[in-house]
């Protein structure tokens, strides 16, 4: 019998600190739908205001936040979702993505899979 290290039997999650953030969020924070493959960290709050918390969100979602809000306006909604979902085109762009598959990255050019 060989002497094996004992250490890795499973069970060491949640016994883990780091402030890395791998995603156990599955949800997008931004349309709520489950996360695809693709998955983009975005500072809710932009660092260059301080923010430094991330969250989990598609590129297609992060890309239409950037798209619509500048920076200064990111920073004044504090990274509050609420605010930024109150906003004609992110309503617009949930309406729409809603309906598209979760890796979807085409915002014009519908693709067919499958
Ligand atoms: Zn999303």
């Amino acid at each position: 019998m060989s002497k094996n290290k004992y250490s890795r039997c499973g069970q060491d999650y949640e016994m883990n600190d780091e402030p890395e953030v791998q995603a156990p969020a599955a949800t997008c924070w931004l349309c709520l739908r489950p996360l695809g493959e693709q998955v983009d960290k975005y500072h809710p709050v932009p660092k260059s205001r301080g923010g430094r918390a991330t969250v989990a969100v598609h590129p297609i979602c992060r890309r239409t936040i950037e798209s619509v809000f500048t920076n200064a306006e990111l920073a004044r909604s504090a990274g509050d979702r609420d605010k930024l979902v109150e906003h004609p085109e992110i309503v617009r762009f949930l309406g729409w993505v809603a309906e598209k598959a979760p890796d979807s990255d085409a915002p014009t050019a519908p693709r067919r899979k499958r």
